[in-house]
């Protein structure tokens, strides 16, 4: 395949990625977002695999045998995970992003067919670096949140003492490293610093993450999305391949826009995120100051039925449990029973509820629900006072007033859906169990509140069925 073809296919392709995350920013286009991008990538992956620099037979096989395994893999993970476990897998593919950044690093510095000298060297030697670096940090990172998502680390910030300054001497000696291995003469003599910065990369990944309380952990699911796509970028400039560059920033911005409205949506600094450790200067995990006391008024799915059959205007919080209970089709035939009888029906989306962006949103739009009901926390969140029952299913956190009204609670400062404020809230959950960020929640205790207790796809089923009888 020709130079010029290449170059007309990669550009191609990078107009089809824009498009992609263009369509991706609105659910009602997201479907075609995404074939754009699949039409993209095969774009891309043809034009690459033709490129005259891969165009030896043995390279051809090898790299098709590596794309078969590596595709039947994530076809094989792709269809096994739970909508639950996405967050998870997200976390892990990014890691790979990492991982492939640092081992291709690696493979270019001892390439023996690469005969730089003078300033391209030097130049192309800070591009490993730099990749490396970023690789390293985004792999290990990766790691902690998948563990952390999956629940297999506690959710709980890791507080070294002086851990800003571990940090900062982590930074310097990665500096001194860089300086010993631009200078070095062969080799065999940069390797040992470009180890060592390895390591030292790796252990800043993990400590980054593990800095990192549970509320705060959307901020850093969206962050390490944003290093994956500079990792890649940096892959790109260390392969001199226009495409991964143009990609990898495409990825990396957006990353970086999603973490900024992530941190606005948590309440955080969007510098201390990019720097790491953050998110435990709010407070304690420990249990909130104002512990909450008092007792709370259970229902049944009948009570539940009532309450919402007399109601006017309902609102619907989903959280985390929704996904888990996988109640959203249900949650749907409730809404159009009740908006059937001319209840004004609408859903309130918090940007962190679930375990990541636009979890509730995918699960809804699954379930056909209509998109103009489907609200934003900032358009709704004045309408809870007018509001006759507020249905808060499988969702904790984002319903906290402690976040309002304590100002020692781990989430405070955050903006929560405030349920409290309609005139009956019913809060669904199998328990009294805390939410992700192991805080107490007092909103269980309020007067105008009741608990439906039971998992939530199976205590809607009783709803309906009640509100049908
Ligand atoms: P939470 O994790 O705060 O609460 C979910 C609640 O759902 C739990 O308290 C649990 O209570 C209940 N639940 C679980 N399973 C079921 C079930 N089968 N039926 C009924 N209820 C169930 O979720 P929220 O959505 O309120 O908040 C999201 C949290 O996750 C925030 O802290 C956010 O920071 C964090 N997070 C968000 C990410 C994102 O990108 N959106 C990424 C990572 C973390 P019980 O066990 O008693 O049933």
């Amino acid at each position: 395949m020709s130079q010029g073809l290449i170059t007309v296919s990669y550009i191609g392709a990078t107009i089809l990625f824009i498009l992609s995350l263009g369509g991706l920013s609105n659910p009602e286009t997201a479907r075609r977002g995404n074939l754009f991008g699949i039409i993209g990538m095969t774009l891309a992956v043809l034009a690459t695999l033709l490129s005259s620099r891969l165009s030896g037979a043995s390279n051809l096989v090898i790299i098709l045998v590596a794309m078969a395994i590596g595709g039947s893999v994530g076809v094989f993970a792709a269809i096994r995970v739970k909508m639950t476990q996405m967050p998870e897998l997200v976390a892990l593919m990014h890691s790979l992003v990492g991982l492939a950044a640092v081992l291709v690093g690696y493979a270019n510095y001892i390439d023996p067919s690469s005969h730089l000298t003078g300033a391209e060297k030097t130049i192309h030697e800070m591009e490993i670096y730099i990749g490396v670096l970023i690789g390293a940090v985004t792999f290990s990172g990766s790691v902690i949140a998948f563990g952390k998502l999956a629940g297999r680390i506690s959710g709980k910030p890791l507080t070294l003492p002086g851990r800003h300054q571990f940090n900062f001497g982590l930074l310097i000696v990665t500096v001194m490293l860089g300086k010993v291995f631009l200078n070095a003469s062969t080799i065999g003599a940069g390797m040992t610093p470009l180890l060592l910065m390895t390591l030292l990369a790796l252990v800043f990944g993990v400590h980054m993450v593990m800095a990192i309380g549970g509320a705060d952990m959307p901020v850093v699911v969206s962050m390490l999305n944003s290093y994956s796509g500079w990792a890649a970028a940096a892959t790109g400039f260390m392969l001199s391949n226009d495409l991964l560059i143009v990609v990898g920033a495409l990825v990396g911005s957006s990353g970086a826009i999603l973490s900024y409205i992530m941190c606005r949506a948590m309440n955080r600094k969007f510098l201390s995120v990019i720097g790491g450790g953050f998110g435990t200067d709010g407070g304690s995990t420990t249990s909130s100051a104002a512990a909450p006391a008092g007792e709370v008024v259970a229902v049944t799915a009948l009570e539940t039925a009532e309450l919402l059959r007399e109601a006017k205007n309902v609102i619907i919080v989903p959280g985390y449990g929704m996904a888990v209970a996988q109640a959203q089709h249900t949650v749907f035939e409730i809404t159009k029973l009740l908006r059937s009888k001319n209840i004004n029906v609408r859903f309130a989306i918090h940007p962190v509820a679930g375990r990541m962006p636009g979890h509730m949103n995918v699960l809804l739009a699954e379930a056909k629900v209509p998109y103009d009901i489907v609200m934003e926390m900032d358009e709704i969140n004045d309408d809870f006072p007018t509001t006759d029952v507020t249905m808060v299913i499988g969702a904790n956190d984002i319903v906290n007033p402690s976040a309002m009204e304590d100002p020692n609670s781990p989430i405070a400062g955050m903006p929560v859906l405030e349920v409290w404020k309609s005139e009956t809230s019913i809060v669904m959950k199998r328990s009294m169990a805390s939410g992700y960020a192991g805080v107490d929640n007092p909103l269980f205790y309020k007067e105008n509140n009741r608990m439906l207790f039971g998992d939530a796809k199976k205590m809607l089923d009783e709803v309906l069925t009640h509100l049908r009888a």
